[in-house]
């Protein structure tokens, strides 16, 4: 079975997840990201800063999102190399993840035509 694993845990993130367990309901799906929170909404952050919503109101997806979907999160820890040859992310905390497939989605920024 194979190993998915996703660099970044926010809408790139969680939407490839998704997209895998479309098509594959038994490989391991790990998802990693340096921040300690489950995926939220980057565009509502202004409207926790102004107390009009609570921080767990602008998640992405319902509290056993990675429970049903049987992703494993590790959060709070980056990435921080990438072994090609290995197969493997080496992690902050010292840990090598091994995937077969690899994500790294740490953000993807809209780009006007002639912008590098
Ligand atoms: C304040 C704000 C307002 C916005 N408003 C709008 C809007 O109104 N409309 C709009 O279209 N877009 C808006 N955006 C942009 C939108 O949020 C992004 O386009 C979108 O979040 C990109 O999603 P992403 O999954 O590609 O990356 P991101 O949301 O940037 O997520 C990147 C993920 O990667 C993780 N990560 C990064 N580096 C590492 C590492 N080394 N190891 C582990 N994890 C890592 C991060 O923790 C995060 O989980 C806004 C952004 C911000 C910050």
């Amino acid at each position: 079975m194979p190993e998915y694993v996703i660099v970044g845990n926010s809408a790139g993130g969680i939407g490839a997840a998704e997209a895998i367990r479309q098509v594959d309901q038994h490989g391991s799906i790990t998802i990693i990201s340096d921040e300690p929170y489950a995926a939220y909404s980057r565009p509502a952050i202004s409207e926790v800063l102004a107390h009009e919503r609570a921080p767990e109101h602008i998640e992405y997806r319902p509290r056993d999102f990675y429970r049903r979907l049987r992703i494993q999160a590790i959060l709070g820890t980056p990435a921080e190399h990438i072994d090609f040859t290995a197969h493997t992310v080496r992690l902050g905390d010292g840990r090598s993840v091994h995937w077969d497939r690899l994500a790294v989605i740490t953000h993807i920024s809209p780009r006007s035509r002639g912008e590098r």
